[in-house]
């Protein structure tokens, strides 16, 4: 049962999973289960309860941290930012021309790949930033305490990492590329969705201006 939770795609209420764990020992008292059991159904239940959690917030392909988590991840990071003026910066990737890679060499060849960006994302990045799967062959950043001048030297090592990876799949080299584009947070920045539009329309830029490189949105003032 544990491993069908694998292939669900997990939208649970916020709140829902605490309201869980609250109730698991009022399960467990209501319950008429034996004495000597008890420990052993508390332990399967935690795992259960562990296991959905770790699921709800994880990315089953590339295991990254997914959309869910970086909503509330990058909201978080927004508040703080408004209130302590603290610095970050927010990065988005994409793959180049993906749908190729999949016409050409097959779906698992593209679900290769994916796994193949994620690690090397994870590799590149600080501990302390967090690289989360957006959607399909969509990615974040979120690089905490950085500003955008400290984040150009990263992004461009991962993108030009990426561009060296010499991937190959059954024997044949797949070649892959990103584009990314990377703001920094600026006090005139009323929201978060503002944020991520402006960031959105760098990487579109990056896009428009040929692919594989890196654009980042102008320094804001006096930074
Ligand atoms: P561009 O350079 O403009 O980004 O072009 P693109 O081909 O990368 O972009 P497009 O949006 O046309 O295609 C994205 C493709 O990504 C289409 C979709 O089938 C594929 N895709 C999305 N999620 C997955 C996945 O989990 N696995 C695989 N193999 N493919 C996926
Ligand atoms: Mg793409
Ligand atoms: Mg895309």
């Amino acid at each position: 049962m544990v491993d069908r939770l694998d292939s669900i795609d997990f939208d649970i209420p916020d709140n829902l999973l605490d309201e869980i764990q609250h109730n698991i020992e009022h399960i467990i008292r209501t319950f008429d289960v034996p004495e000597e059991n008890k420990m052993e159904v508390i332990k399967q239940i935690n795992y259960i309860y562990t296991r959905t959690k770790y699921l709800s917030v994880t990315d089953n392909l590339t295991g990254l941290a997914n959309r869910r988590n970086f909503e509330s991840a990058f909201e978080k990071e927004f508040l703080r930012a408004v209130r302590y003026n603290s610095k970050f910066t927010l990065v988005m990737f994409d793959i180049d021309h993906f749908k190729n890679i999949n016409d050409t060499f097959g779906h698992p060849c593209g679900d290769f790949v994916l796994r193949q960006i994620a690690n090397s994302a994870l590799q590149t990045f600080r501990k302390t930033d967090t690289v989360f799967r957006f959607g399909g062959e969509e990615f974040v950043v979120i690089l905490t305490e950085t500003d955008i001048k400290q984040a150009i030297i990263p992004l461009e090592r991962f993108r030009k990492t990426v561009e060296t990876l010499g991937l190959t799949y059954q024997d044949k080299e797949v070649e892959v590329t990103v584009s990314i584009g990377a703001c920094q947070f600026s006090p005139d920045m009323k929201t978060k969705e503002e944020f991520l539009q402006k960031v959105d329309e760098t990487l579109y830029k990056a896009k428009n201006s040929g692919r594989n490189r890196t654009i980042l949105c102008d320094f804001p003032e006096g930074s």
